[in-house]
């Protein structure tokens, strides 16, 4: 019933039945392990030790970040957020095995949304790489955590920051709670440049710390 009320439709390519049907589910592309600081290959993603500045032993990518992620993470939409996180996180944990990444993660892990993004200025309510995380962790079985990080200020006062104050808003996160000695996986949905992980990582010293995101832009060499 509800179906017929409110059908589904791809939302990449249009197609009715699913919101991210299966064709459109295969044309995503798998990243290569690659080190994400160098962006270089490296065995089972993990950073180079002379790359390993931030602390983040090893960051896990999906997919290449192109049409169709693209598509997927701008039509986001409050009504079927949720459906959409439950095919992602589902798609995420087949390439966690897949790769076999799932062997580096420790079961005592506790899984850690990045706080919502700056650019991601909306007034949806909601953090999609929360709901990912919490999916995830409930199919890895996993702790969830979205209370350690905290984002400073409040993204919707960004724009009208003064370039001072946005020169103090790059210290965006903030420790909530104390968390010592814990193995963290930091989960985001793009990777951009790697600086948001990388602050999120330095609140976290003391830990051990490792990341997984959804997707990035593939690397210039390939
Ligand atoms: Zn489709
Ligand atoms: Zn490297």
């Amino acid at each position: 019933m509800f179906n017929l009320l409110f059908p589904t439709y791809c939302i990449s390519c249009g197609r009715p039945g699913n919101y991210l049907c299966e064709i459109c589910q295969k044309k995503l592309k798998n990243s290569l392990p690659e080190c994400y600081i160098c962006r270089r290959i490296s065995n089972r993603y993990k950073t180079h030790e002379k790359c390993n500045k931030s602390g983040i032993n090893y960051a896990f990518i999906g997919w290449q970040y192109d049409i169709i992620p693209k598509k997927i993470l701008s039509q986001y939409k409050y009504r079927y957020a949720y459906k959409l996180s439950e095919i992602l996180s589902t798609l995420l944990l087949k390439r966690l095995h897949d790769t076999n990444f799932i062997t580096i993660l420790s079961k005592q892990s506790i899984i850690v949304p990045i706080p919502i993004h700056k650019s991601h200025k909306n007034m949806r309510g909601f953090n999609q790489s929360s709901l990912i995380a919490s999916q995830l962790s409930k199919k890895l079985d996993f702790k969830f955590d979205e209370d350690i990080l905290i984002r400073k200020s409040d993204s919707s006062h960004q724009s009208q920051a003064t370039l001072e104050e946005r020169v103090k808003l790059k210290d965006v996160f903030e420790l909530n709670k104390e968390v010592k000695n814990k193995d963290i996986i930091l989960i985001d949905d793009v990777i951009s440049t790697g600086t948001t992980i990388n602050r999120a990582a330095q609140k976290l010293k003391g830990n051990s710390i490792n990341a997984i995101a959804l997707f990035r832009g593939r690397p210039r060499y390939q």
